[in-house]
C-alpha cells in the first residue's frame, strides 16, 4: 500500500515512511492511495480482538512489517488493556425513535481514553521500524488532554524515542496533566504552553512545517495526522458491528461519536469505505461546534474556543476533517491545498453545494451543552448504573434524540473512562468515580512539568535542548 497527501505534492510513501512522517511535506495528511476491502465479516465472526485487527490492517502494512512481527505488535499492544475483549460493547436501551442503543467503551487502556487504542500499536510500530533503520525520533505532539499521555505511555523508556507534548496551561483536568507529569522516564517532557489547545496543535503544525528543523531533529508526530493512529481505529467500528450484529435483524448500523478533531469519526468513514455496512455517521459536539455548523451550512469557520466539561472536544478546527475533504473532492491535492489556504487566511471557507450534499448523504452533526451532557449522565446512572464521562455523555445524549429507522442499531463510542473527569461526573451525581488500582496513587506522584512560550522559537529551543542531551546519553 502506498501513501498519498491530501494535498497532492508530498511524495508518495510507504507504511513506515508515512507512519515516521506523520505531516506531508506539502502540510497534507497522508491517506492510503485507495480503500482495501475488509475480509469477509463471516470470518471475523468469533475471533478475538487482535486477530481482527491483524486481519482488519494487514493491507495497510503489507510489504513494510512481516506478518508474524505484526501479530505480536498487535498482540502486545492490546494485552495491555484491561479486559481481554479490549473495547467491550455495552448495551443501554433504545432511542426516542426505538432502535437499540448501545456503547462501546474505548477506555480500558492503560490511560483510560481511547487514544490508547491506536498509541499502544503506534508506539511499537515506531519501535520496530526505527530499530529496522537503526534511526531515533522526537515525537512532537499536541494535546487537548488525552492524546499526551497515551502517547507517553505508549513510548516512556522506548531508547529510540524522545517525546515532547504540548499543552494548553490551566485548560486539562488535574488528571490529565496528573498523568503526563508524574511520568518519570527521562525521554519524556510534558509542556505546558501560555495558550488553547489549537495554539499547541499550530505549533506542533509549524514544527513540522519547518522542514530544515524537522530534518534536524527527527520529528515524528503522535497526533491524528498520523495515519497510523486512524488506522488502529478502524478496528473496534468492525468490532462493535460484530458484537452488535447477534441480536439485530437489520444489516447496518450507525455510529455516533464524540468528536473534536475528526480523527475517530474518520476512522469509521474508512471502515465504511472498507466494506462495512454503516448507515449515518453521526458527530457529536460540545458547545465548540465548528463541525456542526459545517455539516448544516458548508462553511467551516472559526469562533472561539468555549470552554466545557468536555475538554478534549474543545477546539475549533478539526485536522482530520481534511482527509475527508479530499475524498468527498475527488482526491484534488490542489482543490484540497486551496480551500486550506483561504480557511487560514480567512478564517472560514464554504464548500460548494453538491459536496454539502453528499457530505450529509453520510454524516449528521448535533452539538449539545454541558448541562444536556449532565443531564444524560444522571438519567443514564439513574437506568443503568452506568457512570459515563462527559464526553461520551455529549454523544448518548446526541445518539438518544436521533431519528431515522427503528431497525438500525445505533453505537456510541464512550471515549474516556469517566474517573478521568471526577468534577463533571460529582457535579452530575454527586460523587467521584474511582481510578483503577493502577492509577490509585496518581495524586501522591511528584510531578514534572516543562514550560514554553506560544512561539515556534521557543517550542524548537525545547526540543533542541532535549534533543542535545539524548545524543550526548547516547554517545556516552
Ligand atoms: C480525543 C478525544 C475525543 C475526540 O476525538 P477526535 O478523534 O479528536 O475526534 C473525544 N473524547 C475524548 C475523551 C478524547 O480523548
Amino acid at each position: 500500500m502506498k501513501y498519498v497527501s491530501t494535498r497532492g505534492s508530498a511524495p508518495v510513501l510507504g507504511f513506515a515512511d508515512a507512519l515516521l512522517a506523520g505531516l506531508a511535506d506539502d502540510g497534507g495528511l497522508y491517506l492510503p492511495e485507495f480503500w482495501p476491502a475488509l475480509p469477509p465479516l463471516e470470518e471475523l465472526r468469533g475471533c478475538s480482538y487482535s486477530e481482527i485487527a491483524v486481519a482488519v490492517m494487514w493491507p495497510f502494512v503489507q510489504g513494510e512489517v512481516p506478518r508474524d512481527v505484526f501479530e505480536n505488535i498487535v498482540h502486545d499492544s492490546y494485552s495491555t488493556f484491561e479486559t481481554d475483549q479490549v473495547c467491550p460493547l455495552v448495551p443501554l436501551g433504545r432511542t426516542a425513535v426505538g432502535a437499540d442503543l448501545y456503547v462501546l467503551e474505548l477506555f480500558h487502556g492503560p490511560t483510560l481514553a481511547f487514544k490508547d487504542v491506536a498509541l499502544q500499536l503506534v508506539g511499537r510500530l515506531f519501535d520496530y521500524v526505527l530499530t529496522q533503520r537503526n534511526e531515533r525520533i522526537c515525537i512532537l505532539g499536541a494535546t487537548s488532554g488525552d492524546t499526551g499521555s497515551a502517547a507517553i505511555d505508549a513510548v516512556r523508556d522506548r531508547e529510540r524515542v524522545d517525546i515532547c507534548i504540548l499543552f494548553p496551561h490551566g485548560r486539562v483536568s488535574d488528571v490529565q496533566r496528573r498523568q503526563m507529569t508524574t511520568v518519570a522516564a527521562s525521554n519524556v517532557h510534558a509542556v505546558a504552553v501560555e495558550g488553547t489547545f489549537d495554539d499547541c496543535q499550530d505549533l506542533v503544525k509549524a514544527a513540522f512545517g519547518d522542514t530544515a528543523f524537522r530534518d534536524e531533529v527527527h520529528l515524528g508526530a503522535v497526533n491524528s495526522i498520523n495515519w497510523a493512529r486512524v488506522m488502529a481505529q478502524i478496528v473496534y467500528y468492525v468490532v462493535a458491528y460484530l458484537d452488535s450484529a447477534e441480536d439485530n435483524t437489520s444489516d447496518e448500523v450507525t455510529f455516533c461519536v464524540p468528536t473534536g478533531n475528526f480523527g475517530n469519526i474518520l476512522a469509521g468513514w474508512a471502515a465504511k469505505q472498507m466494506g462495512l455496512p454503516i448507515d449515518r455517521l453521526v458527530v457529536a459536539s460540545n458547545r465548540n461546534d465548528i463541525l456542526t455548523r459545517f455539516f448544516t451550512t458548508g462553511q467551516m469557520q472559526i469562533q472561539g474556543v468555549v470552554p466545557t466539561t468536555s475538554p478534549s472536544m474543545d477546539i475549533q478546527v478539526s485536522s482530520n476533517l481534511e482527509r475527508l475533504l479530499f475524498e468527498v473532492l475527488g482526491r484534488d491535492g490542489q482543490a484540497v491545498a486551496d480551500l486550506m489556504a483561504t480557511f487560514r487566511a480567512d478564517g472560514s471557507v464554504s464548500v460548494d453545494l453538491d459536496i454539502l450534499d453528499q457530505l450529509r448523504s453520510e454524516f449528521d452533526a448535533h452539538s449539545v451543552d454541558d448541562a444536556t451532557a449532565t443531564a444524560v449522565i444522571q438519567s443514564v446512572y439513574e437506568r443503568t448504573s452506568l457512570v459515563l464521562d462527559p464526553h461520551s455523555a455529549v454523544a448518548v445524549a446526541v445518539a438518544e434524540q436521533l431519528g431515522g429507522d427503528p431497525r438500525v442499531r445505533v453505537i456510541t463510542l464512550a471515549t474516556a473512562h469517566p474517573a478521568k473527569f471526577p468534577d463533571a461526573v460529582e457535579e452530575a451525581l454527586g460523587f467521584r468515580p474511582e481510578l483503577p488500582a493502577h492509577l490509585s496513587d496518581l495524586f501522591e506522584r511528584s510531578e514534572r512539568i516543562e514550560h514554553a512560550q506560544n512561539s515556534l522559537e521557543s517550542v524548537e529551543a525545547l526540543v533542541r535542548s532535549h534533543l542535545s542531551s539524548s545524543l550526548r546519553a547516547s554517545d556516552a
